[in-house]
């Protein structure tokens, strides 16, 4: 059997060890450290950012997105529904009420005429909802000035999902920048990682010194540990910020090196006809984090080919399932980009497939993952 080819693994540039040795004989083995605060600051930086705040997972930087903008039992929050349950779990530790949103053919994201029908009827029944989750799904950035127009014309705070978009740009705009806070996840599987953790970015000071306040257990100024709130343990370790860094500053190279491999399957497959890669918007620069593409069911069956991948042992993935279909979210509402067609986003998952796209990937597995398509889509000789 040859080597198993991975979807997105972790890749470390070599110097990781060192900082985190230089870390471990400093003694800051704890939440919170010089690590974590020039970890803050670099990142904030880099996405034109005043602010960040490092947390444990991109999970618990939206969670506290949603404390931040006040989002309390009951409430509305809209989210995209073609993503990770991530970006919605945390409206249900708020116990708010979702409502998910499809997405359009451009950009797989947020659907800026599904967004509208659905603050048009919130507002119809006198509840606009306490936040948008806006996600940039493999990379892609949503159609950002649209989506913020609407958020401004209801005056509700968009929260931008940019767990998948690091280094990702729209109009020359860092991605993640967008919204009144952005959220990065450096989950083992995303573009930089410190095995796991996240990041809040803000241009609001306050709002993230409440979320530090809020992510290490609420602690009041008192001596002897006053607490008058819920609290969190979310922040991240400094030791692993050390790993956040050396990381961070690679970001550059391993969005060339994603963008490359998404060039080279690109050009392999554009001979195949009803095969149709994810695109890209115009005005918009994609980290490409994952290569996604879809098969017209002409060519083929998204199933069928990822068994075909999964049998020559190279992990692929069928796009996300969309969150309005989850068991998890069955009593959820969702606004459909088009109401004469089946939803977009059920569309995509139908016949979408994610490929290994790490910055770490040879040519030669490359090749593997191509030959192994080509080979599952080449049109089957008839048997008369
Ligand atoms: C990975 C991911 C998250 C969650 O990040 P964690 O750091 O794993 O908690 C949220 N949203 C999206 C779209 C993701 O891909």
């Amino acid at each position: 059997m040859k080597d198993k080819i991975l979807l997105s693994p972790p890749h470390m540039t070599g110097e990781e060890e060192a900082m985190v040795a230089e870390t471990i004989a400093s003694n800051w083995i704890a939440p919170l450290g010089p690590q974590v605060d020039a970890f803050e600051r670099e990142l904030a930086n880099m996405v034109w950012k005043k602010g960040g705040a490092a947390m444990s997972s991109g999970t618990a930087a939206i969670h506290l997105a949603l404390k931040l903008v006040n989002v309390r039992p009951g409430d509305l929050v809209f989210c995209s529904s073609l993503t990770f349950v991530a970006s919605a779990n945390p409206v249900l530790y708020e116990k708010a009420i979702p409502v998910f949103i499809d997405s359009e053919p451009d950009t797989w994201n947020m659907s800026p005429v599904a967004l509208e029908k659905a603050l048009m009827e919130a507002k119809r029944q006198g509840a606009l909802p306490k936040a948008v989750i806006v996600v940039n799904l493999y990379g892609q950035s949503a159609k950002m000035a649209e989506l913020a127009e609407l958020c401004d014309a209801y005056r509700v705070p968009m929260i931008e999902d940019a767990a998948e978009s690091l280094g990702s740009s729209y109009q020359g705009r860092p991605s993640g920048s967008f919204g009144k806070f952005g959220i990065y996840s450096f989950n083992g599987n995303k573009i930089i990682t410190t095995s796991g953790g996240g990041m809040l970015v803000s241009d609001d000071l306050d709002a993230l010194e409440r979320a530090r306040f809020l992510a290490s257990q609420a602690r009041d100024q008192a001596a002897h540990y006053e607490h008058s709130q819920i609290g969190y343990n979310y922040r991240m370790s400094n030791v692993l910020a050390a790993i956040g860094r050396v990381q961070l500053a690679s970001l550059h190279e391993k969005v060339q090196a994603r963008r490359a491999i998404f060039e080279r399957y690109s050009n392999a497959f554009r001979s195949i006809p009803g095969l149709t890669m994810m695109p890209q918007l115009a005005g918009t620069r994609s980290n490409r984090w994952l290569t996604t593409f879809t098969l017209a069911p002409s060519t083929g069956s998204s199933s069928e080919v990822l068994a075909q991948l999964n049998a020559a042992n190279i992990e692929a993935r069928p796009v996300w399932k969309p969150l309005h279909l989850q068991p998890l979210f069955r009593d959820a509402a969702f606004f459909s980009h088009d109401d004469t067609r089946s939803p977009i986003s059920e569309g995509l998952f139908a016949t979408g497939i994610c490929l290994p796209s790490g910055s770490s990937l040879t040519h030669e597995q490359q090749l593997r993952v191509i030959r192994t398509i080509r080979h599952a889509v080449a049109p089957k000789r008839s048997v008369l």
